[in-house]
């Protein structure tokens, strides 16, 4: 199939691109890598009129090393992400699931902002992204405004980001827990996309869990995270039995999604195999 007719605007910048979307209203769509966006367009799921490409905005583009936190611009895509020695020492779990995304082309074009705005509950950036703390940078015709992950994903394809708005970074806090980080996932065969994904960021003093945060995708039909799990690890040294205890009942607080490639009751399971393989390597 071909996506109906429609025109393609190639904006200089953000505000450029902004305006256009000021314009255009909800006949318009942002494209950045397309790789969620045209099979969506070709299977005419949506209908835009007009086509705002910011692939090419370089303010969009690259990670930043500050000095509490890295960067990341929401145009930068997965490999380059995943190749980045900053994120890898500063949140291995985030070049992780960088690496872990679809196949070498799908990272060479996917871009982080379009995943996360698409909001796949089977993605792998909403997971990590929860566990590490991160802040969304998004721009509109009035400012920037920042918004909290635990504020960002609404539903099923839903974010924060409204009519008119652009996600112009992702900011991660250079913390202990994000240092001590990783992320794992029961990978679909076809997409890679995850059928289960775990990721998991713990702080340790003293051999005992000060700070805990692990989150799941593709377990419920938005991404979340466990606070019973986190609950159960805080205040306690992080071994095969504290971690047991405290994965038992992993996923418990939400609907667990079923479709024909893995049932409700599989994916509560894998939501604790996941858990355990996360957290004992950390
Ligand atoms: C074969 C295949 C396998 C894949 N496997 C995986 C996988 O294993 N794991 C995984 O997580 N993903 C996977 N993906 C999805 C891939 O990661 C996409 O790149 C990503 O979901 C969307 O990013 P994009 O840059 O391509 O966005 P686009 O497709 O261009 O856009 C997606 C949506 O986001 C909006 N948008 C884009 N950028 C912005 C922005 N800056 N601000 C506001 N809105 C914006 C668009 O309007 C659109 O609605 C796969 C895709 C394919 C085709």
């Amino acid at each position: 199939m071909i996506p109906s007719k429609l025109a393609y605007h190639r904006p200089n910048n953000v505000n450029e691109a902004i305006q256009m979307l000021q314009n255009y209203g909800d006949d318009c769509k942002i494209l950045a890598g397309g790789h969620s966006l045209i099979p969506v367009l070709k299977q005419r799921l949506n209908d835009p009129e007009h086509l705002v490409d910011i692939s090419g905005l370089t303010e969009l583009k690259g990670i930043r090393d500050n000095e509490k936190s890295i960067t990341i611009g929401a145009g930068t895509t997965h490999a380059e992400i995943a190749n980045s020695t900053a994120v890898q020492q500063h949140a291995p779990m985030i070049a992780q699931a960088a690496a872990s995304i679809g196949d070498v082309q799908v990272r060479n074009f996917g871009t982080i902002g379009g995943s996360i705005a698409h909001a796949d509950p089977a993605a792998d950036w909403p997971a990590v992204l929860l566990a590490a703390d991160a802040n969304v940078v998004i721009k509109n015709t009035g400012g920037t405004r920042e918004v909290d992950i635990d504020q960002f994903f609404l539903g099923l394809f839903t974010t924060a980001v409204q009519e008119g708005e652009i996600i112009t970074a992702i900011r991660i806090p250079k913390t202990a827990f994000n240092r001590n980080s990783t992320y794992v996932k029961f990978p679909h065969p076809a997409s890679r996309f995850a059928v289960v994904g775990c990721a998991a960021a713990v702080a340790k003093e003293g051999g005992n869990v000060t700070a805990a945060r692990v989150a799941f995708n593709g377990v419920s039909s938005k991404p979340f995270r466990d606070m019973g799990i986190e609950k159960g690890l805080k205040g306690n040294a992080l071994n095969a039995d504290t971690i047991a205890a405290a994965t038992k009942n992993a996923a418990a607080e939400v609907s667990v999604m079923s479709d024909h490639f893995a049932s409700e009751k599989y994916r509560r399971h894998l939501a604790g195999v996941y858990a355990r393989r996360a957290l004992g390597a950390l």
